[in-house]
């Protein structure tokens, strides 16, 4: 489990005396390097829901200033030994909510559209389904609630960089290098075993 000390150390930096005697501490808040060095590498790091903790509109923040000391030392943290490199991984559910930060120093973009079928348990009729898809799901033909998700696919496109995945986004052209479909996504769902991040900042904002 990673704690929020894990990233962020929170040291005493120096003491006020009040008006009324009390001593009021005051703390500064660094990277916590010493914890990613300790680490055994390569490492790979795969960081969900990016924007709660690096919000492009509050860069200027404690904990921003930690993130992007934690971001910009990405390779020397994730390290490498014979079998290559480790990976920073992010992924957000809308681009425009990443640190522009982040965004500069990715050096491989992935967009990925999740497709299923769409299996209507009233009148038992189904239809694909994509992620694309904004308004919520229901029967077209019975206008039912009950629906069964299966036959899940995901459609990858691959990118050098940002700027080739924003010109790709707002149509310009083809700017992936690569697109491929990943087709047993399903054998992986029961096999998650990740660290959770949940709330981990709540003590420092
Ligand atoms: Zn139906």
């Amino acid at each position: 489990m990673i704690k929020g000390t894990d990233i962020i150390k929170r040291i005493l930096h120096s003491t006020k005396e009040k008006r009324d005697g009390t001593v009021e501490e005051i703390y500064k808040y660094e990277f916590n390097l010493d914890f990613w060095n300790k680490q055994k590498k390569p490492l790979n790091i795969i960081w969900d829901e990016i924007h709660l903790v690096a919000n492009s509109r509050d860069s200027q923040s404690k904990l921003n200033k930690c993130m992007s000391r934690f971001l910009s030392l990405g390779r020397r943290i994730t390290g490498s030994d014979d079998s290559g490199y480790g990976h920073f991984i992010f992924i957000a559910q809308a681009s425009r909510t990443i640190d522009v930060n982040i965004r500069d120093l990715c050096n491989e973009v992935r967009y990925h559209i999740m497709y299923w079928i769409s299996e209507c348990k009233n009148c038992h009729r189904g239809r694909w389904v994509t992620s694309e898809i904004k308004e919520i799901e229901s029967c077209i033909y019975c206008g039912s609630w009950k629906l069964l998700r299966k036959n899940f696919m995901v459609k990858v496109f691959k990118f050098h960089d940002f700027i080739n995945y924003q010109k790709w986004y707002e149509g310009w052209g083809k700017f992936y290098f690569e697109k491929l479909w990943i087709t047993d996504i399903e054998k992986y769902f029961s096999h998650y075993n990740t660290h959770q991040i949940e709330g981990i900042f709540d003590d420092f904002v």
